[in-house]
């Protein structure tokens, strides 16, 4: 599909078809702000080596009207804080995301903390049950 959108940023045309990790967005080569389809936030989340258990949960915290609007449709888009994080995307529910530069390096950030973040609290899991095993062996099997 042929299509030059603008930058809802900066209003510079956005370039086509700009790879990033393997996921194809539109890319302005001015701010180096990008736009996502609908389904490519999904996909970016996707290049963190993650399951999809660990990307589940809400996305869109705190949402308010943006001053962007859609380069698709040029309704005024909707801002909210990311995971309830400090990053704000702006979102069209029809077509898909804006992200100014930067903020698609965030989001993976983000994703690989929330991996970790599982990870860490699985392991406190597994110490605490390895410590009440080991209170209830004790006196009977020391070594
Ligand atoms: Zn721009
Ligand atoms: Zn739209």
């Amino acid at each position: 599909m042929e299509r030059t959108l603008t930058c809802p940023r900066c209003h510079a045309d956005l370039l086509a078809e700009q790879e990033y990790h393997g996921i194809v967005v539109d890319r302005c080569p001015s701010c180096e702000g990008r736009w996502l389809d609908s389904d490519e936030l999904d996909q970016l989340e996707a290049t963190v080596a993650s399951t999809p258990a660990e990307r589940r949960a809400t996305i869109r915290y705190g949402e308010r009207r943006s001053e962007l609007l859609c380069p698709i449709c040029g309704k005024a888009m909707t801002s909210f804080n990311y995971r309830a994080y400090n990053l704000e995307l702006d979102v069209c529910d029809d077509h898909g995301y804006w992200l100014d530069g930067g903020e698609e390096g965030r989001v993976r950030e983000i994703i690989a903390e929330r991996v970790r973040g599982l990870a860490r609290a699985g392991d406190a899991e597994a110490s605490w049950s390895r410590f009440l095993g080991g209170l209830r062996r004790r006196g009977s099997s020391r070594r």
